[in-house]
């Protein structure tokens, strides 16, 4: 069997960082993922959030084969046309003023961090760097990015780890308020937490934070890694609450596939970044933003944003009625679009092992949450059948198992 091969090959030479899943994908298309054995899977997680189109789309393969003759790289010591032009389309969807590519979403946040301090010290020249995030937020695996990262699992063995980061609990506006100090530079959060379980903040707490971070005149950076590039029916999950941030990132599924990540920001703190303040080999290179910008065209001509608000909308209505059903089984189903969690009474390992052998892939996040991110052009029928699936699978099991 070659799952097993291929599973025997990476233990003796990949470090060990990944509790893989017990599949080996020899290729997808569209919404189905195949193994080495030829059987199919519905793709409900999308490569985490990432692949947005499906996979192999015909267009972005097409684009690829275009640019892969044009230009692929030459640095960002050159102007690319390519890089502009994705700047160009991206802008206006952020109502933000500046952009800077980077190539992942840890990366980005990095880059929002080290925004946010160099803005407080050298264009208002205050000594603040402090930044604030939430209990249970994820904001990826870098030295800093994982010390502002909200979950101790992620922090263990790293240490020291570097100072100026504070967590406070989820949805605590007084504890908030009670951590800004004069040394504070920026409060970050993720609009829908992902990692930790698909946590949205409300409305009125998203709003209440981007005043207090008026009145302390400090930054709001937001995480819009998972939740971006129309995943929660809206281009970006903060534009729900009408919230504006300072600054925002965004990663996953900027280019579909290719690793890529963004900085978005206002013009003024974009001074902080003058040159030589910052930079990357690889960020924004030709090939990468010229994909990036036909995922754009294509999310505008499959209407990807509205299909997300209307199918995820119905998806979360059919989730919560499988919650009425099997309410000892299903204690909580919360999101917004395509970007669902399902939270069962139980660790849900043994569900999640049933739903892979069923032909249906997604993510385990927290032990209980069933996480939903499929491509955002899955077809409701392939939804339904995970509800029917996921139902038959529930009401067969004991819970606890
Ligand atoms: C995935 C993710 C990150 C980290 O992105 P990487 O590309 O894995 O570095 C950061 N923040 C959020 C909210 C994420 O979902």
């Amino acid at each position: 069997m070659e799952y097993e091969e291929l599973r025997k090959r990476e233990a003796r030479v990949m470090c060990q960082t990944y509790g893989r899943y017990p599949l080996a994908v020899k290729s997808a298309k569209g919404t189905t993922l195949i193994d080495f054995d030829g059987n199919k899977y519905l793709d409900l997680l999308a490569g985490i959030a990432v692949c947005n189109l499906g996979h192999s789309h015909p267009a972005i393969v097409d684009v690829m084969r275009t640019q892969a003759e044009k230009l692929v790289h030459v640095s960002n010591l050159f102007y690319q046309e390519e890089q502009i032009a994705l700047a160009e389309k991206l802008l206006p969807l952020t109502g933000m003023d500046r952009v800077f590519f980077c190539n992942s979403g840890a990366e980005a946040n990095e880059g929002a961090i080290k925004m946010a301090r160099r803005y407080m010290q050298e264009v208002r020249g205050r000594e603040a760097y402090e930044i604030i995030t939430l209990e249970r937020s994820f904001h990826g695996r870098t030295l800093a990015t994982l010390t502002a990262t909200g979950q101790d699992k992620i922090k263990r063995g790293f240490g020291p780890l570097p100072p100026g980061f504070t967590t406070v609990p989820f949805e605590d506006l007084a504890a908030l308020n009670k951590a800004i100090t004069p040394r504070t530079a920026a409060v970050m959060v993720e609009v829908i937490q992902g990692e930790g379980g698909i946590r949205p903040l409300s409305h009125a707490y998203l709003q209440q934070v981007r005043e207090l971070c008026d009145s302390k005149d400090i930054l709001l950076i937001v995480d819009e890694i998972q939740s971006g590039m129309g995943r929660t029916g809206h281009f970006w999950a903060h534009q729900a609450s009408g919230i504006t941030p300072d600054i925002f990132t965004a990663a996953k599924a900027l280019a579909n596939g290719l690793p890529m990540g963004a900085v978005f920001c206002s013009q003024e703190v974009a001074q902080a970044f003058g040159p030589g303040s910052h930079g990357t080999t690889f960020g924004g290179g030709a090939f990468v933003s010229a994909v990036a910008t036909r995922v754009l065209e294509v999310m505008e001509q499959e209407g990807l944003v509205e299909r997300s608000r209307e199918l995820g909308a119905w998806m979360l209505g059919e989730c919560l009625a499988l919650k009425e059903a099997l309410p000892h089984k299903i204690v909580d189903v919360r999101g917004r679009g395509l970007m669902i969690g399902i939270e069962l009474a139980f660790p849900g390992q043994a569900v999640w092992n049933q739903l892979l052998q069923a032909g249906f892939v997604l993510n385990l996040t927290q032990e209980r949450v069933l996480r939903l991110l499929p491509p955002l052009v899955v077809t409701r029928e392939a939804l339904q059948r995970f509800v029917d699936g996921l139902q038959a699978v529930l009401g067969a099991s004991h819970g606890g198992a």
